[in-house]
């Protein structure tokens, strides 16, 4: 079998597993215990905040460990919002993770909140002009993810950010899906606070990241023991903080080489569809993506029976994001980009590890060419 479904999940890596074992059986103290064994669990989970801090080049005290992605979009977007007593007004892009949306769309509904959803082009990108438009002196806070999940497309986010500056609008992003893979450097980016989860880079499920300046009023969202500053109460997942560390770590120390590998490997992906699928379109900006998605859409074959085909041949993608995955809906990042309802439904996302030879995305994309030509009624059943 081979796993095209990374922007999914990972596996977990074996170094991070590593890495984990001993804080899950010998050394599993509670970090708030006045004793050594919950001493030396607080010295191991300082450890792993100053290796993140290292890796997004900002002060231990800007980490907040939470549970993933979702909680550190939540505790982001509802944290900074109600914290501030600026404005009632927040932008976000048409193509956000349901994670920001459907956060947006609580504060809308229940804090009065106005919410304005910013257009993007048919490559998948902000428009700027647009942004810089809906900025207002009511304006609290911008999000606007790194890269999206569904097509890849990553956007500018150093000067999204430095637009928001010059308003005083503090500027949050999703990077759930560029971790790994972009710089995370939180000061070149310019950006205020930025969620990261665990299991979209080779760490377990239920473990992410929310840097958050430290000096940006936070309100909380889960109260309790006053953990992590008070920022996330709960005990905190020591394992879990070590893990995400480790697979940060690992991930930056072979950035550059593996994004190489990987652009080689989606543009031989990419080309290979293009020419073997008569009317094939790429979704998403053709170069200013992520070098682990190809995404697909092929008018007139179905979406679902190419996945189903596709996993007969050996081959597990998805048809958008795994929040999408079979509901019938089109996808609405794909209809944000402009793309007919008729044919978003044909969408195909093919995602991957740096651990994904040339060879499966060799044969994935022979597989993908024959699927689409199976389901198209044109081809034999490879
Ligand atoms: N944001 C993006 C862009 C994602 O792709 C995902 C997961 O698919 C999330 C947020 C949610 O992350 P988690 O699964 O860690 O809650």
């Amino acid at each position: 079998m081979i796993y095209l479904d990374a922007a999914a999940t990972t596996p977990v890596r074996r170094e991070v597993l590593e890495a984990m074992w001993p804080l899950l059986t010998s050394e599993y103290g509670n970090p708030s215990s006045h004793h050594t064994v919950g001493e030396s669990a607080a010295r191991v989970l300082g450890y792993a905040r100053t290796l993140v801090a290292t890796e997004l080049n900002c002060k231990p005290a800007d980490v907040v460990f939470t549970s993933g992605g979702t909680e550190a979009d939540n505790l982001a977007i509802k944290g900074i919002a109600l914290a501030r007593p600026k404005g009632r007004h927040i932008l976000a892009s048409a193509i956000e993770h349901p994670a920001v949306l459907e956060t947006l769309d609580y504060l809308k509904r229940l804090h009065g909140f106005r919410v304005t959803l910013l257009p993007v082009t048919s490559e998948g990108l902000v428009r700027e002009e647009a942004l810089r438009e809906a900025l207002d002196p009511e304006t609290t806070l911008c999000t606007i993810m790194y890269a999206n999940n569904e097509v890849g497309t990553v956007q500018p986010l150093a000067s999204l950010a430095a637009m928001c500056h010059e308003q005083g609008v503090p500027f949050h992003t999703d990077a759930v899906q560029a971790a790994g893979w972009l710089p995370l450097d939180t000061t070149e980016l310019g950006v205020d606070a930025m969620s990261i989860s665990g299991h979209k880079l080779g760490a377990p499920k239920g473990c992410g990241v929310l840097y958050v300046r430290s000096r940006l009023p936070l309100e909380p969202l889960v109260h309790g023991g006053g953990q992590e500053r008070g920022r996330r109460s709960g005990t905190e997942n020591v394992a879990g903080a070590v893990a995400i560390a480790t697979a940060l770590r690992l991930a930056h120390q072979a950035r550059t080489e593996h994004s190489a590998a990987s652009v080689a490997r989606r543009d031989h992906l990419v080309r290979t569809v293009l020419e073997g699928v008569d009317g094939a379109v790429l979704t998403g900006h053709p170069t200013q993506r992520l070098p682990n998605i190809a995404s697909f859409c092929f008018p007139g074959a179905s979406g679902e029976a190419i996945l189903l085909e596709l996993e007969r041949a050996g081959v597990v993608s998805s048809s958008g994001s795994a929040c999408a995955a079979g509901a019938s809906e089109p996808s609405a990042v794909l209809l944000a980009m402009g793309l007919e309802a008729e044919v978003a439904q044909t969408a195909l996302r093919l995602s991957w590890t740096a651990a994904t030879s040339d060879a499966e995305i060799a044969l994935a994309a022979r597989a993908v060419v024959s699927s689409v030509r199976t389901v198209q009624g044109i081809g034999s059943r490879a």
